[in-house]
């Protein structure tokens, strides 16, 4: 019976040192100490063994049955230590790997182009200005020397709301509603979206536009060419060649359009493979806004006085700057929110 009880002991020493896993640990507590198990077997078979020599076996197994038991125990730690490490190494950061980066959004490029324009003029001394986009009639066109029927009315495809409300066609009444409430002198520029009854590839039905003006005494023709080639010098280059060409708006008198050596064929009508020029149509100019000195009618509508002060003003089109600035040829693109090109700038 002793050798019996050692033999079991030596077995189950051997085979615990060739278990690698949990699982196998429990195949080996289930064969030897298992209710049904090889030692369990042996405690069963104590009955019938004479009386006299129990107490000796009985000690016997107990001795091995506490050995094993305390090495199961033991094998047991180090193996669930072993499984922890494991899974610790296989999900653990890796500190040396580059993090994921996270996509920052941008400015769209209206907003960019329009904060460009906003920042040269706010170095120039101007202040901005603010005003609703449904507008009256009145500051719309009349305040601004465009009375009712009157044939210059055409120049702006109005989109009226009511009989004397429309969405403005210009920031031009800005200009109105600062000079209402403010003396000279002012330097003021009024940026926002403007509406218009127009769609095609270079016109949209909404769009933006930056006007500005400034009224004092002594304000001149040279102060307007000044400032607005300070303007596109510093948006497309200080080595572009700019001009004045004589135009006509009501607000103003005289009027002129200004215009900026083209930038897609600097200025010589044709491509360098003598191709003509589709950007400026041959003319090598870009027209890129309108301005003039304020009309004196202006004025007496606000109860300046037109011997007193003087001012220009001048309008522009954020879209058509954006779109020579990007080469861009179709102004749907800027409203079509399509990543694809929106990423690009
Ligand atoms: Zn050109």
């Amino acid at each position: 019976m002793v050798e019996r009880i050692k033999a079991v002991e030596d077995e189950a020493i051997s085979r615990l040192n060739e278990i690698k896993n949990l699982q196998e640990l429990e195949a080996w507590r289930i064969r030897y100490l298992g209710k049904k198990g090889l030692l369990t077997e042996l405690v069963k078979n104590l009955k019938n063994i004479p009386t006299e020599d129990r107490p000796h076996f009985g000690k016997n197994l107990n001795i091995t049955k506490n050995k094993l038991e305390n090495i199961i125990k033991e094998k047991r730690v180090t193996l669930e230590s072993a499984d922890k490490e494991k899974k610790i190494k296989s999900s653990a950061v890796d500190i040396t790997m580059p993090g994921k980066g996270i996509k920052r959004g941008k400015l769209h490029p209206i907003t960019q182009v329009m904060n460009e324009v906003v920042d040269i003029f706010l170095r120039l001394g101007f202040s901005i200005a603010d005003g609703p986009d449904i507008e009256t009639d009145y500051y719309n066109f009349e305040a601004l020397n465009i009375p009712k029927h009157h044939a210059s009315r055409d120049m702006w495809s109005t989109l009226y709301i009511e009989k004397d409300t429309l969405l403005r066609t210009h920031t031009s009444p800005v200009q109105i509603r600062v000079m209402e409430k403010k003396k000279p002198p002012l330097a003021i520029i009024a940026p926002g979206k403007v509406y218009r009854r127009d769609a095609d590839v270079t016109h949209s039905t909404v769009f933006h536009q930056v006007e500005g003006f400034m009224v004092d005494k002594n304000i001149t023709f040279a102060d307007l060419k000044g400032t607005l080639t300070a303007l596109l010098h510093a948006i497309f280059g200080k080595a572009k060649r700019v001009r004045f060409r004589p135009s006509y708006f009501p607000f103003t008198e005289p009027s002129a359009e200004v215009d900026v050596e083209c930038v897609n064929c600097g200025g010589k009508g044709k491509l360098s493979n003598g191709e003509s020029c589709r950007v400026c149509k041959e003319t090598g100019w870009l027209e890129i806004l309108g301005c003039g000195m304020i009309d004196p009618n202006v004025f007496k509508n606000l109860k300046y006085d037109p011997d007193k002060y003087s001012g220009y003003a001048f309008g522009m089109g954020i879209e058509r700057i954006a779109m020579l600035k990007f080469g861009i040829s179709d102004i749907r693109l800027f409203f079509e929110n399509d990543l694809r090109f929106l990423k690009q700038f």
